[in-house]
Formats: C-alpha cells, structure tokens, sequence
C-alpha cells in the first residue's frame, strides 16, 4: 500500500514531534489526542519548533505554512479510517495501549501498518490486541524528534518481511536513519539508557552527589551532551518510571528495579520539564 497519509495517536512531546517530521517529508498528517486542548498544545509545539528554523534561515515562512497545512487534527480515533499508516505515541500504559490498538484495528482499513512509538512495551504483547500481527511493529523514534536522527524499528514475533521493510523505508523518507532491533523489553535504546539514569538518581538519592554534580560527572567524565538526569527531566519521570517497571517485570532481574526516589517525584507530580520540575525546575 503506498502511504501518503500518517496518522498520529498522541499529540505529546513525541506525538507533535513525530506529525512534524511525517508532515516536513510532504505525508499528510492525522494528529489525535483526547481532547482538543490536547490536540491544540500539539499543534503549538510543532509551530513554535518550525518557528525556530525560520529564523535560523533552514526554512521558508511559505514551507513552514505548508508543513502546518498539511496536519489535520482529530479528538476522534475514527478518523484513523483515513489513514495509511499509523504511528501511535500516547501515554505508556501497557492497558492504554492494548485497548488503543484494539480499536484501531477495528478502525484502520485491511492492510494498514500499525506502529507503536513505545519506549519499552512488549511489540508482540501489542500486536496480540489485534487481528493482524503480521502488520504491528514498533517505530521507536528519540526526543527530539526534529532534531534526532535515530529511529529504533523493532519487530514482533508475527511482523512480516514486508512490514519490516515498509516502516524501515518510511524512516527513511521521514528524514531518520532506522535500526532494527527484536522484541525484548526496551529493546536496544532503553535498555541500555534506562539503567544508567536510574543508577544516577540513586546516587542523588544515596546523597552520593547533588544533581547537577552527578550529570557534570556524566558531561565531562564521558563526553555526554546531556547529564542523565537532565535527559530524565527530558525524557519525562513518569515515562522513565514506566519504561523501568517494563525492564523489571520483563526481565524479571532486581538490577532493574526502579529508583524509589524516581517513584517519590513521579507520585509528587514532578515529571520533569513537562511539569515545570524535575530533578531541575524549568
Ligand atoms: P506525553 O505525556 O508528552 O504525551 C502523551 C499524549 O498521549 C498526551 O497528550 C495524552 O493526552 C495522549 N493520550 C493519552 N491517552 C490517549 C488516547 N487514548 N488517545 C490519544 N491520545 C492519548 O508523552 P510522550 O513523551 O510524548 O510519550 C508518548 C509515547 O512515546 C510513550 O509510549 C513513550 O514511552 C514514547 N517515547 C517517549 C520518549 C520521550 O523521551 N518522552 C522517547 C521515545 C518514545
């Protein structure tokens, strides 16, 4: 099936990102969230982040309009009928994500891709929500979106040949550089990231250095862009937490086990730059 049409479930952080980039590759552009508040702050975010590249001189005030014009937006997940290919980047909630695939998969025409933008949640536990498993694969993209360059592709247990080559050609095109990876829990990316971010909030919480010292450490001691709490705040503490649970439960060892401090903030409601603090206030 040629894809012209993407649709987005999820108008977050990740969700605007990934409408921006389908849109600047010239797709067309569904973008869902649950309300229109929701849907709006998307569209702000993509506007303000094209806003930037007009006035570094990367873009054209004409091409940003274009970009813009061709984002749809949508609180219906019905709307999904007119879409090609999905890409879904809601909250990660293993229930929330099963029962938005189920739908989608009575929704989306015959034949239509189903992606996840989960950072952690099993692709083949996904794609048993659906009748069509042979077409459910995860496209893991990194955050920034616009700025980053990587796009994890992992496929389930039932993806096809002809899924996996589909998504890896739609990265492309998108403007990333894909690398496949199989069905463990958080796949290569997180499993790797995530133990490292929880070991520097115990050390925050062990008193073993003050944030900023533990991400200086990070910074100048391994040549990191970004300090690993600083990119938790990023990243956001909730979708950190839940990726952590997914590695614990998953792999079932105890070095997986997520920070109880990382659960003191979480539960504080303090996600990170999304909520205005953090490990950092913003
Ligand atoms: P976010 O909190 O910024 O956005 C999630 C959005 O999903 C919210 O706007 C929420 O209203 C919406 N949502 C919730 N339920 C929905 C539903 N039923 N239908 C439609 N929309 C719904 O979170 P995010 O950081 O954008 O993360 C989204 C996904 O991307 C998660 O699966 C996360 O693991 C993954 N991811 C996140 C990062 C990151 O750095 N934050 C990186 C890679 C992947």
């Amino acid at each position: 099936m040629e894809v012209r049409t993407i649709g987005v479930i999820g108008a977050g952080q990740m969700g605007s990102g990934i409408a921006q980039v389908a849109a600047a590759a010239g797709f067309d552009v569904i973008m869902n969230d649950i309300k229109d508040e929701f849907v709006a702050r998307g569209v702000k975010t993509i506007d303000t982040s094209l806003g930037r590249l007009v006035k570094k001189e990367k873009l054209s005030v004409e091409d940003q309009k274009a970009i813009l014009g061709r984002i749809k937006t949508s609180t219906r997940l019905e709307d999904m009928a007119g879409a090609d290919f999905v890409v879904e980047a809601a909250t990660e909630n293993v229930a929330l994500k099963l029962e938005i695939f189920r739908k989608l998969d009575a929704i989306c025409r015959p034949g239509v891709v189903l992606s996840s933008n989960t950072s952690s949640i099993s692709i083949t536990k996904i794609a048993g929500a659906t009748s069509r498993p042979e077409l459910v694969i995860g496209m893991h993209f990194m955050n920034p979106v616009p700025m980053m360059a990587l796009v994890e592709v992992i496929r389930g247990l039932a993806t096809s040949d002809a899924c996996h080559q589909l998504t890896l050609d739609l990265a492309v095109k998108m403007g990333k550089t894909p690398v496949p990876a199989n069905d463990y829990p958080g796949f290569i990316a997180n499993r790797i990231l995530l133990p490292m971010i929880n070991e520097a909030v115990y050390c925050v919480m062990e008193g073993v250095g003050q944030p900023a010292d533990v991400d200086q450490v990070m910074k100048l001691g391994m040549n990191h862009p970004m300090g690993p709490l600083a990119l938790a705040d990023l990243i956001g503490l909730d979708t950190c937490l839940a990726i952590l649970e997914v590695l614990h439960q998953g792999l079932g060892d105890s070095k997986y086990r997520p920070c109880p401090l990382l659960r003191k903030y979480v539960d504080q409601g303090w996600l990170g730059r999304k909520s205005g603090r953090g490990f950092y206030q913003y």
